[in-house]
């Protein structure tokens, strides 16, 4: 049974509410992260890990943009979400959320929403993400650990210029002993350092995956489309059943399955 944490019902809205965001931290050259308060200083829904909100905000005529959904990228606490952008090349939000945005803001959000959430069970667990689809596996992470569960983050991006959360990912491993990371550099740079920065220079490999990965795992991935397309490939070569395979498409339209 997946356990929805949205039962805190004084705390929900329908639509959309205003929030500010109080806080910005620029992850790595395309990532920044919001964190975001109730306007009004009210205490914001409890959500369980992996879920969405929408987000939208004012444009200068005082129309709203379209909205666009971001996982919320730390576990859940009353207080504040954090959610993770990534500037996308033509993208009309996320440019905004990440270059225009200033501290006071307002936007407008949504109640955390989704059904790409951790299965109850004590079987290892797996999470996969590649570039920006790391944040709902880190929120899962987070959940995780606190379960004693065997848990592997596998974490699969360019180079150091793209490595958001490296030293929150590094916390929480060097905290608990039950988390196994590994982080992948598909092109590593001149100066990034093999072991220090990363663990294995190339792409996640099926050999890697057929020697490294518990076979009687839960795996849960989220990345860009060829990228999820080759890990669910993979973990059907490697034995995994279907129902053991979970992921999420930050983009809809493509079936990773064909
Ligand atoms: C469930 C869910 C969770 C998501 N979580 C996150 C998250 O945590 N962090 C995050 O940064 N994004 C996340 N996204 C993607 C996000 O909702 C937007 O699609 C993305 O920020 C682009 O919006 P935009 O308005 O800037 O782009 P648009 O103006 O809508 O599109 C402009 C251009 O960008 C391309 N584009 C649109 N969306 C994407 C995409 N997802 N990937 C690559 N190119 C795209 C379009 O093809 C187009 O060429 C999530 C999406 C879903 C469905």
């Amino acid at each position: 049974m997946i356990e929805n944490k949205l039962l805190d019902l004084e705390n929900t809205w329908k639509g959309f509410k205003d929030c500010i965001v109080y806080k910005i931290i620029k992850e790595d050259e395309r990532v920044t992260s919001l964190y975001i308060k109730s306007l009004d200083g009210g205490k914001l829904p409890g959500f369980t890990a992996g879920q969405f909100i929408a987000v939208r905000m004012k444009n200068q005529d005082n129309t709203y943009t379209k909205p666009r959904q971001y996982t919320l990228s730390l576990n859940s606490n009353e207080e504040f979400y954090r959610i993770s952008v990534k500037s996308e090349e033509n993208g009309f939000l996320s440019k905004k959320l990440c270059n225009e945005i200033q501290i006071g803001d307002k936007i407008q959000i949504t109640v955390p929403i989704g059904n790409f959430v951790l299965k109850n069970g004590d079987e290892p667990l797996v999470l996969i993400g590649g570039g920006i689809g790391v944040t709902p596996m880190l929120a899962m992470a987070y959940d995780a650990v606190k379960s004693g569960r065997k848990i592997y983050l596998i974490y699969s991006i360019p180079n150091s210029k793209n490595h958001s959360f490296k030293e929150e990912i590094n916390d929480l491993s060097k905290n608990n002993k039950n988390l196994i990371t590994t982080v992948f550099y598909t092109r590593p740079e001149e100066n990034d350092v093999l072991l220090k920065d990363f663990d294995i220079s190339g792409r996640i490999s099926l050999e890697w995956m057929q020697e490294t990965l518990p076979k009687n795992g839960e795996f849960y991935f989220c990345g860009p489309l060829e990228f999820m397309k080759a890990i669910y490939k993979n973990l059907v070569k490697i034995g995994i059943g279907k129902e053991n395979i979970n992921y999420e498409m930050f983009k809809s339209g493509e079936d990773i399955t064909k």
